[in-house]
């Protein structure tokens, strides 16, 4: 009976002819193991093991085994092995297959659970499904553990670090919810080789007694057809709780003034549970305060550090948005900057008639004694703020009066006007890409009008004008306005922002063919506005780079509001309102000061590539420190005023930094956001290969625009394309065997590992005191800001915080570099003596000097091939078959080889007439695709794999040698994934 009952759980939960590992724990220690292909045979043992009472628990491992592991122990159970024994281990398991969620009742370790205990398991795991089922998630599997309830979900994920990631949080967000004082969530069970009780045998912990019995595991209900959970889903659910900001050593100051989110549910009439979470408290509402549709669900967080965060994990409240804000405006009425000007007129008038009646002058309040006291006022408030506010979110809130969003644009702006005032610093400038239309324009028009008249030179500047702008200062913010930049006006501004400490002089001949000097000021700050960006790298190196928000929603707030003020009548009808007249005023009293960063040796980075970048981070924080400098610690050596520079400063400056390596800006990877979104919808699909089509199609975009993202404009335009950008992109020949014949087209591929690789960097951090052996950056492992904030920003790096780990991960590691190696890079590894696979295993080289190796390859690679031809022997077998027709030149990157460009033009030709479809008889010598052989999957690839539903396109079937698996294959399986039925 229970032989039979095992068997059918085995079919309903593993494909036929999976590798499967029966292992089953001793009472008094050790364990027996068998690996299986036959579940009936397994079924058997499993049986056996079941009746002798030796045995506390039989298990199997819910996702799939390496299929060489059978040979261990083939279809047969070996009963005396100790711990030491070899068994399936995390590193052996190919995919997750399942997620499992155990609920298992609180109790005494060793024994049974009571019958109650059994029942309230059994009854949250109904709750469990239901809450998961609201966020859109397929039917699982519910199981009776025997002493308390199992949920497994069908999900199809690589074994890497991400997956374990999304994984652990998931559980430890399933437990934040669900566990209370009668069972708990286990969160422990997220390994890949995770041990899962064998439905169908007995649960056998302690003896069996009357109140505590020994139970029978089984499933209790099981879908039809097994949906897969897409990705996003785990995604959600794993952020639906922002992780925990990182604990300090050195306790975090807490300001007197910090709420208590406790007492401000409490007085506010909110009820709710309370439980610890992530070294803060997680408050669990009673009734979701932001709908009466439902009423659990809705949840808040005080970190440790007095950070709050809010949210609610229902879809139509926003599915785990952080909404504190909100909901702290709904109790305490709306933050004072949006009735600011109010504010500030009738705090205007108090004072004038202070003052009126101080001077006995009572009869005309306020008439003539305001414009004159008004500027008194002006410049006292400007210094309370200086000395007590927060002057960036003061000028933010001003500027956000007459600019809807772009919030880490404005405060990239502000640090770059403050960066003037540093005087040991660089200068920080900004560029803004984006597409036209969307406001870059108009951001820069309103930051322009908070800055002092003379310290600014705005309106639209041709190059030559600059020049002959008489009187500019010293310190001037100049706006350059969508324009192109001429290659002497990128030039110009190599000069301008190379000798930002001294005046650029620049010698030119005039209209009248007369040699002249013109010289432009030091300390000039520059904001550009660009489409594109600007083609010269040295140039982007040297700017802030941002990107406009042009998201839909951004669209639909920035209508609302123009309709919103169509309707308003208007408060003030001056030009200039008091809050920009207050910040000209905090500009004009902020001072040149010398800041000294007492911690900068412990500032660490994900990645050290760009040299430039890390100096920007701490312009960064010199800058955010001369705003607050009369906050700070300040001191005078030799007549110049030095300001220590705080934690504060450098949780601002990395925040930023953050923003502008993720959602805000492409500072290291130098992408526009259009590229950047291609990207993304490259990585999205998680293919390694795409045909011109396929991209246009994916994107629905037009042919030539695609074009141009991934080549650029051509010519001599300023504007280069992916395909020069990004190293993760090439292109080569393929060509494929049909029973037509050959048939070769052009395909992008895409490294995945080499992205990660190349644009990591976005993430520092400070290291404990205790670290300061000069180890340099790139050995911790953690990418989080350690900013006390929970926000977006925060949310999203710590979410995404395998990202890193990842990369820091030797295995995922040393795939980059075998990655590499196998791609156009291969034939500079027989070069440089590395064998393939032993730069992973090793994984000695940080991963800095990896990109630097790398990029040092890319720029010789050429010499190398032609050394290459000089010495026969070292050709890779590819060589003889292929060089005659396409010399490996063909299949590197454009941009190393414009020749190249020629080479593929007829290719161009075609692919542009048929979309990629027409085939001409252009051999490749990329060594994943013979010319001779049709490309079939290798190893570790089911014959048939039966979460594929799709059959595998031979166009699309990539075979990477290197991870051992067809990503096509995997894939097709995830993307369908949410309206995909499967069966095994
Ligand atoms: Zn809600």
């Amino acid at each position: 009976m229970s032989q039979a009952e095992i068997a059918k759980t085995l079919s309903l939960l593993f494909p036929p002819g999976s590798v499967l590992e029966l292992r089953a724990l001793r009472k008094s220690g050790g364990m027996a193991s068998g690996y299986y292909t036959d579940i009936n045979k397994l079924a058997h043992d499993a049986e056996i093991l079941d009746f002798t009472n030796e045995y506390a628990g039989i298990y199997v491992i819910l996702n799939k085994i390496n299929p060489v592991l059978f040979s261990r122990r083939a279809n047969r159970i070996e009963m005396r092995l100790s711990k030491e024994d070899k068994a399936t281990c995390d590193e052996d398991i190919l995919q997750r297959w399942w997620f499992p969620i155990d609920i298992d009742p609180k109790r005494p370790s060793g024994i049974s659970s009571s019958d109650e205990e059994h029942d309230k398991a059994l009854y949250k795991a109904g709750k469990i499904r239901e809450f998961l089922s609201g966020m859109g998630w397929p039917e699982p599997v519910l199981a009776d553990s025997g002493n308390g309830a199992h949920l497994l979900y069908r999900i199809d994920l690589p074994n890497d670090p991400e997956s374990v990631h999304l994984i652990r949080q998931g559980l430890n967000v399933l437990s934040a919810f669900f566990s209370d004082e009668f069972s708990s969530i286990d969160t422990s069970v997220g390994k890949a080789a995770q041990l899962w009780k064998l439905y169908g045998t007995m649960a056998k912990k302690g003896d069996s007694v009357a109140d505590r019995p020994h139970r029978r595991s089984r499933i209790l209900s099981s879908p039809e057809s097994f949906m897969l959970v897409p990705k996003e889903l785990l995604v959600q659910l794993a952020s639906l709780l922002p992780a925990p900001p990182k604990q300090e050593k050195t306790p975090v100051q807490r300001t007197t003034d910090t709420l208590d989110l406790g007492d401000w549910l409490n007085s506010h009439g909110l009820s709710f549970r309370e439980k610890p979470y992530g070294g803060g408290r997680l408050f669990l509402f009673d009734q979701c305060p932001f709908s009466s549709a439902h009423s659990d669900g809705a949840y808040a967080i005080q970190f440790d550090n007095g950070a709050i965060f809010a949210g609610c994990h229902h879809n139509s409240c926003g599915g785990g948005e952080q909404r504190w804000q909100e909901l702290r405006e709904r109790y305490e009425g709306p933050k004072p900057k949006k009735n600011y000007e109010d504010r500030m007129k009738k705090w205007a008038r108090e004072r004038a008639i202070a003052k009126a009646e101080y001077y006995g002058n009572i009869d005309e309040p306020g008439l003539k004694p305001i414009s004159q006291l008004l500027e008194t006022d002006i410049s006292e408030k400007a210094r309370e703020i200086l000395h007590y506010g927060d002057p960036i979110e003061y000028i933010r809130n001003s500027v956000a009066v007459d600019h809807e969003g772009d919030d880490v644009v404005s405060s990239c702006l502000i640090m770059s006007f403050a960066s003037r005032s540093v005087l040991n610093s660089n200068g920080l400038h900004v560029l803004v890409t984006g597409e036209s239309g969307k406001g870059k324009s108009h951001i820069f028009d309103t930051m322009i009008q908070h800055l002092p008249p003379d310290e600014r030179l705005d309106g639209r500047l041709s190059n030559k004008a600059l020049f002959y702008t008489e009187g500019l200062k010293p310190g001037t913010a100049i706006c350059l306005d969508d324009m192109a930049l001429s290659e002497s006006m990128q030039e110009t501004l190599k000069g301008v922002t190379t000798s930002f400490k001294r005046p650029f002089i620049y010698r030119t001949v005039n209209k009248d063919r007369k040699g002249q000097v013109c010289i432009i000021p030091e300390r000039c700050v520059w904001w550009i506005a660009k489409v594109d960006g600007t083609g010269d790298e040295q140039v982007w190196n040297r700017m802030l780079t941002c990107w406009i928000d042009d998201s839909a929603e951004q669209d639909e707030r920035v209508l609302a509001r123009e309709l919103a003020s169509a309707e308003e009548f208007p408060e003030v009808f001056t030009d200039t309102r008091k809050e920009v007249l207050v910040c000209h005023e905090i500009c004009r009293q902020v001072q040149p000061v010398h800041v000294v960063i007492p911690y900068a040796k412990r500032i660490r980075f994900t990645s050290s590539s760009n040299r430039r970048n890390p100096g920007m981070l701490l312009d960064l924080i010199k800058s955010h420190a001369a705003l607050f400098q009369f906050q700070r610690q300040r001191v005078n050596r030799n007549g110049v005023d030095v300001v220590i520079a705080s934690k504060e400063d450098f949780n601002f400056a990395s925040l930023i930094y953050l923003e502008l390596n993720s959602v805000s800006g492409g500072q290291i990877t130098k992408l526009t956001k259009s590229e950047s979104k291609l990207i993304e919808l490259i990585r999205s699909t998680g293919k390694d290969e795409f045909t011109m089509k396929e991209l246009v199609d994916m994107s629905g975009k037009t042919y030539e625009a695609i074009r141009k993202l991934l080549r650029g404009k051509g010519e001599k335009s300023s504007h280069c394309g992916l395909l020069e950008k990004c190293p993760a992109i090439t292109y080569l020949m393929r060509t494929d065997m049909t029973d037509s014949g050959n048939r070769s087209q052009l395909v992008y591929v895409w490294n995945e590992m080499l992205y990660r690789a190349w644009s990591s960097g976005g993430g520092c951090w400070l290291a404990e005191d205790k670290d300061l052996d000069g180890k340099g950056s790139g050995n911790g492992g953690d990418g989080d800001a350690g900013d006390g904030n929970v926000d977006a920003g925060t949310r999203l790096s710590g979410v995404n915080g395998n990202f890193t780990e990842s990369r820091e991960d030797k295995g995922v590691f040393g795939d980059v570099q075998a990655c590499s190696c196998s791609g156009k890079t291969d034939l500079v590894t027989g070069e440089t003596g590395e064998s393939e696979t032993g730069g992973g295993e090793n994984f000695s080289p940080p991963k800095e000097e990896y990109i630097e190796e790398y990029s040092k390859n890319k720029n010789n690679i050429k010499e190398l091939v032609i050394d290459r031809r000089k010495f026969p022997g070292a050709e890779s077998p590819y060589d003889p078959v292929c060089s005659p027709l396409s010399p490996p030149e063909v299949f590197l990157r454009s941009v190393e080889k414009s020749e190249s460009e020629n080479n593929l033009c007829p290719v161009l030709e075609s692919e542009q007439k048929s979309g990629g479809e027409k085939f001409s008889p252009v051999f490749s010598d990329h060594q994943n695709f013979s010319p001779v052989t049709p490309v079939t999957p290798v190893a570790f690839v089911d014959p048939v794999d039966p979460v594929t539903l799709v059959p595998p396109a031979t166009s699309v079937i990539s075979v990477n040698p290197v991870t051992q698996v067809a990503p096509a294959t995997k894939i097709t399986a995830e993307k369908k994934a949410p309206s995909m039925v499967l069966s095994w």
